[in-house]
């Protein structure tokens, strides 16, 4: 198999690193069909947990109080 002539240098991980860091983007958001909150896509909903119009998770309200 080869090998690498030369370790890579500080520098060049680093912009490496920066590009692929720099092509993140933020998660996509949509608002739940039950509640219409804010919510990830293919996640169930945060404040309702709902997730394709059943209820997935029980939300524990004691957050409002
Ligand atoms: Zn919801």
């Amino acid at each position: 198999m080869a090998t690498p002539k030369r370790k890579s240098s500080h520098a060049r991980t680093a912009q490496k690193k920066a590009h692929w860091l720099g092509s993140l983007s933020a998660p996509s958001a949509t608002t739940c069909t039950n509640c219409g909150e804010a919510a990830l896509s293919h996640r169930a909903c945060p404040s309702c947990g709902y997730y394709r119009k059943r209820k997935i998770v029980e939300i524990k309200e004691e957050k409002k109080a």
